[in-house]
C-alpha cells in the first residue's frame, strides 16, 4: 500500500525549515503523498527514511524509454485510470512490424512508406514511433536486418525474437539505441533479463494470465532489470484483452502492485486493414502503451494517429493557436476578414475551409483561452468587446483599407453590439465552416 501523508511526514525532519518551498513538513508530506513533488526538495531526509520514501516517489507505473537519446520514446509513468481525472502523461508509442524474411528491398520500401506517414492536425505534427524487427530465419539475417533498418531510420527499435543468441547478435549493432526486446516468457526471462541489462535494453514480458506477467516480472526483477514492459496477448478476444489491460493498470495504480507497474505493449496479430485497426484503437483509448502493427496503409496510420492525439491531449487545456491576424493565401488591403475562436480544432477547420476556397482572407483569432466560438459566446471569452480589443490590437487598421469584419453565424446575436463597439461593420457569415468557400464566393 503506498504511505499515507501522516506516514510520510514520520519520516521527515519535522523542522518546518521551508527550504522545500512548503510551510511546513506536514505540508511537503501530503504534496509527497500525491506524488505532487519530489523527494529532492528536501535536503534533510535521512539516509534511513530516503530508502523508505524513495519507493513512495517512483511512479506507480515505471517510465520506461526507447531509442537513443535524440530520438527516445517514453512510455508509461501513468497516474490516473481516466484522463479527465488528471491527464495521460505519455502518448502510445506506434509501431510496424517488419520481418527479416522480406528482401533488403522491400524492407527500405516499408521503411520509405513508414517514413512517409506524417501529417499535421490542429497544427500538430503527427507521427509513428518505432520499427519492429521480427525474427523468423536464422540469428545472421535477423542481425542484418537490424542493422539494415537501424542504418535507415532514426525511430526506436523493437527486436522480436525469443532467441538469445540473435538477440545478442541483434544488439551488438545497436549501441546506445536502448532496444525493447519482445518478449520473455517464463522458460527464458531470467536469461533475457540479463541479455537486456547488460546492453541498455528493455524487455517485454509476455503471459497468459495477470498472474503469469507477475511472477515474470519478479523473476526479471531479481536480475536487476527494471525496465520491462507488460505483452499482453492479442489474439484473444478484444473483451479480454481489454480487461487484461484495464487489470494490469488497476492493479498498479489502486493497488499499487509495483509488479504491474509497468507499461503495456500490444503486437497485432495478422489481420485485414479493418480490424487491425479496430483492435489497435481499442488499445490505444485502454491502456495500450504501445501498438505494434502489421498493416501500412496511410489511411490506417492517420486514424490511429487522430485517436491518440484525441485521447492524450491534456482534458483540462484544450489545444490553442497563438491568437492573432492570420493571413492566408495572397492578401491584400481589401482582403474579407473573418473573426473566429483560438480553440485550435476550430482555427484549422476553419483554415481548411478558406484554403479551399481559393479566396485570400484573413482570419482574426481572439483569445477565448481555447473554447469553441458557442462555448467561449456562453461563457462571456467572445464578447463584443473581446472582439474589438482584438481588432484593434491585431494590426486589422493598417492592413486593411476596408472596415468590415465576418463573424461566425452562431453568433450573430451580437452584431449590433460588435459594430457600435468597434466601429467596424459586422457582417454575419455561416453557422458551419463547410458553409465558407461559398460564402466568400458570394462576396466578393
Ligand atoms: S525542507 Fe524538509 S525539513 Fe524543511 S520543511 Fe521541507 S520537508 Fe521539512
Amino acid at each position: 500500500m503506498p504511505l499515507s501523508g501522516l506516514d510520510i511526514y514520520k519520516l521527515l525532519p519535522k523542522t518546518n525549515c521551508r527550504e522545500c518551498g512548503f510551510p511546513t513538513c506536514l505540508a511537503f508530506a501530503l504534496s509527497l503523498a500525491k506524488k505532487a513533488v519530489s523527494l529532492e526538495k528536501c535536503p534533510y531526509v535521512s539516509e534511513t527514511a530516503k530508502q523508505a520514501l524513495e519507493a513512495q516517489s517512483q511512479p506507480p507505473i515505471r517510465l520506461v524509454r526507447i531509442g537513443d537519446d535524440e530520438n527516445k520514446v517514453e512510455v508509461g509513468n501513468e497516474t490516473v485510470m481516466f484522463r479527465h481525472e488528471e491527464k495521460f502523461h505519455h502518448p502510445a508509442a506506434i509501431g510496424f512490424i517488419i520481418e527479416d524474411s522480406l528482401s533488403d528491398e522491400e524492407i527500405k520500401r516499408r521503411l520509405e512508406a513508414i517514413r512517409s506517414l506524417q501529417f499535421e492536425r490542429v497544427g500538430q505534427p503527427l507521427k509513428t514511433d518505432l520499427v519492429a524487427v521480427k525474427q523468423s530465419k536464422d540469428a545472421k539475417r535477423f542481425a542484418q536486418a537490424v542493422s539494415l533498418v537501424t542504418s535507415l531510420t532514426k525511430s526506436g527499435i523493437v527486436l522480436m525474437s525469443e532467441d538469445a543468441s540473435a538477440l545478442k547478435e541483434a544488439l551488438g549493432v545497436l549501441a546506445g539505441k536502448r532496444p525493447l526486446i519482445y518478449a520473455a516468457g517464463s522458460q527464458n526471462v531470467t536469461e533475457l533479463a540479463k541479455l537486456a541489462k547488460e546492453h541498455g535494453a528493455s524487455l517485454a514480458l509476455k503471459s497468459e494470465s495477470i498472474d503469469g506477467l507477475t511472477e515474470l516480472a519478479k523473476a526479471a526483477n531479481e536480475t536487476g532489470l527494471t525496465d520491462l514492459v507488460l505483452a499482453i496477448n492479442t489474439s484473444n478476444a478484444n473483451a479480454k484483452a481489454i480487461w487484461d489491460l484495464t487489470q494490469a493498470r488497476r492493479l498498479a495504480l489502486k493497488k499499487a502492485n509495483r509488479l504491474m507497474g509497468y507499461p503495456v505493449v500490444a503486437a497485432m496479430p495478422e489481420l485485414n486493414s479493418y480490424a487491425e485497426v479496430i483492435k489497435a484503437g481499442d488499445y490505444i483509448a485502454k491502456y495500450g502503451s504501445i501498438v505494434l502493427l502489421r498493416g501500412f496503409e496511410p489511411w490506417a496510420a492517420l486514424a490511429l494517429l487522430t485517436l491518440r492525439q484525441n485521447i492524450y491531449t491534456d482534458p483540462q487545456k484544450p489545444l490553442q493557436i497563438e491568437a492573432k491576424l492570420y493571413p492566408v493565401g495572397n492578401v491584400s488591403e481589401k482582403s474579407p476578414t473573418l473573426v473566429t475562436t483560438n480553440f485550435s480544432l476550430t482555427y484549422y477547420t476553419v483554415l481548411g475551409e478558406v484554403e479551399a476556397s481559393k479566396i485570400p482572407t484573413y482570419i482574426l483569432s481572439v483569445d477565448t483561452e481555447g473554447m469553441s466560438v458557442l462555448t467561449a459566446w456562453a461563457a462571456e471569452k467572445f464578447t463584443p468587446d473581446k472582439i474589438s480589443d482584438s481588432l484593434k490590437k491585431s494590426g486589422a487598421e493598417e492592413k486593411l483599407t476596408h472596415r468590415q469584419v465576418i463573424i461566425p453565424g452562431y453568433v450573430a446575436v451580437m452584431s449590433g453590439d460588435l459594430e457600435e463597439k468597434s466601429g467596424w461593420k459586422i457582417v454575419v457569415g455561416p453557422k458551419e465552416a463547410a458553409g465558407i468557400p461559398t460564402f466568400l464566393k458570394n462576396l466578393s
